[in-house]
Order: C-alpha cells, then structure tokens, then sequence
C-alpha cells in the first residue's frame, strides 16, 4: 500500500499496488502513475507529492531523427579503416 493526495477525494489516500498503472524516473525522482478508487488519475513523483494527471494515455514524441554527423561515424567509410602503412 502506498499513500496518494487524491484531487477528487481532496485527501489522503491508501491505494494498493494493483491501482499502479505506470512506473518510471524523472529528473525530479522515480514516478508511480496511479489510478484512485475514485477514478481520480495523478502521478506520485519522488514518493511525496501528488498530481492530477490531465492528458491520457501520455504519448511520447518519437525520437528525433538521428545527427547526420552520428549516422557517418556509424557507417564504413575510409576514415573508418585503420591506416595503411
Ligand atoms: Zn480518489
């Protein structure tokens, strides 16, 4: 069991592990998204402070295209090869 502010309850509240939608870090600490008895959704950020979640599910934006500068270091090319002689 782990403790929330619910924003609907406007309290405290116990949930079980089975109310644990999502587990992740953040710069701020490890995150729990839980989902309240209620139907209230909030994250727990660092164990200690609860937030309404507003926008479900969170989509993520795809990872940026790789730096072409990257992509050549990647690639075979004559700078690659050991030098000859
Ligand atoms: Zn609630």
């Amino acid at each position: 069991m782990f403790q929330v502010y619910c924003h609907i309850h406007e309290s405290p509240v116990l949930l079980s592990w089975s109310r644990v939608e999502s587990m992740y870090n953040s710069d701020e600490g490890p995150v729990i998204d839980w989902h309240c008895w209620c139907g209230a959704r909030g994250s727990l950020i660092a164990g200690v402070r609860s937030e309404p979640r507003r926008f479900e599910p969170v989509v993520m934006d795809p990872p940026a295209p790789p730096d072409p500068d990257d992509v050549a270091t990647l690639s075979t090319t004559d700078d690659a090869r050991p030098l000859a002689g």
